[in-house]
């Protein structure tokens, strides 16, 4: 079913991220994955694929492996360095497998790989998917404390207003750990007169080398309460995946309590702490979805 559809049936969305394992890896290293997060019920699973687009046709195998679960796959599809041709192929081997999902990015610039000539911007790709026979229900990316490329939060939702014109139907946002943060994008985007509905992407920061990496890279603003869980719980691996585990689900709590449209969760790949968090939440997804 279209993830648009589904956000007409229910209040509140519940999903998961994955992302398929190395090219040269057997597709065995995430089977037991996606068949332990699928029995979890979630409404969607959406499957990450490399910046350059190089690993397009490993995001439709995973996205194959999603659906004969009986989950509905959301693939990722990223354009910054691909032609138009690229993308078709893409598009023809979604179609061909009823994959009917796409989460359109532009991807990050990937050193020394020639830009493409047919997309800028992600709003490029979301046209040109528009205009393919394929009948896509295109999803995009939004980034509550503002992309990091664009010089303030103001015109960077300028720009998402063109991403969602040119025929976005749902959104994901980046990863936060200051639920303050989304609220104020969600007014934001409001006023921008931007009014499809809103996922909110929640990272449990679980483990030390996750840690390390969303930190560097993501630009998420860290919130004192975070700073203290990490310096105290950093090199203890029990406590820290508790820790984290119990920060995302009061950050879930907190959202689905002021009405968010759905969570969309960062698991890295790992099932129990999808567990987890889904078994602490389960009443409460119900009691919104009524
Ligand atoms: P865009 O919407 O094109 O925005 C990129 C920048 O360009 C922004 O600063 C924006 O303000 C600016 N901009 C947009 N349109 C215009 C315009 N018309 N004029 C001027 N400026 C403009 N990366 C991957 O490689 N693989 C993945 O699977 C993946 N999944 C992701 C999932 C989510 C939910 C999110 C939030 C991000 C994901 N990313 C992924 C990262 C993403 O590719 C990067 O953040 C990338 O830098 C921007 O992609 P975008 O689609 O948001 O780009």
């Amino acid at each position: 079913m279209n993830i648009s559809d589904l956000f007409k049936k229910k209040k509140a969305l519940y999903s998961f991220e994955i992302f398929p394992p190395k090219p040269t890896a057997d597709i065995s290293a995430v089977t037991s994955t996606v068949q332990k997060l699928a029995a979890l019920g979630p409404d969607y699973i959406s499957v990450t694929c490399s910046a350059g687009g190089t690993g397009n046709a490993r995001t439709a195998e995973i996205a194959k492996l999603v659906k004969s679960c009986g989950v509905e796959p959301l693939a990722h599809v990223t354009c910054v360095n691909s032609s138009k041709s690229d993308i078709s192929r893409t598009l023809t081997e979604l179609a061909d497998n009823r994959i009917s999902n796409i989460l359109a990015l532009r991807g990050d610039r990937v050193e020394g790989a020639k830009p493409s000539d047919d997309f800028r911007y992600a709003s490029d790709l979301v046209s040109f998917i528009r205009q393919w026979s394929g009948g896509f229900d295109i999803g995009g990316a939004c980034y509550p404390e503002g992309h990091p490329d664009c010089p303030d939060l103001l015109t960077d939702i300028r720009n998402l207003k063109k991403k969602v014109d040119a025929g976005v139907t749902h959104l994901n946002t980046q990863l936060f750990f200051d639920n303050e943060d989304f609220f104020r994008f969600q007014d934001m985007i409001a006023l921008a007169g931007i009014d499809v509905p809103v996922q909110a992407g929640i990272m449990p920061l679980v483990k030390k080398a996750h840690v390390d990496r969303i930190i560097s890279l993501s630009g998420a603003k860290i919130p004192a309460k975070i700073s203290r869980m990490i310096a105290r719980f950093y090199d203890k691996p029990d406590a820290l995946m508790e820790a984290g585990i119990a920060y995302a689900v009061s950050q879930i709590v907190d959202l689905l309590s002021a009405g968010v449209r759905g969570i969309h969760l960062y698991v890295m790949n790992n099932a129990y702490v999808a567990e987890r968090i889904t078994e602490s939440i389960s009443h409460i997804l119900n009691e919104v979805n009524g």
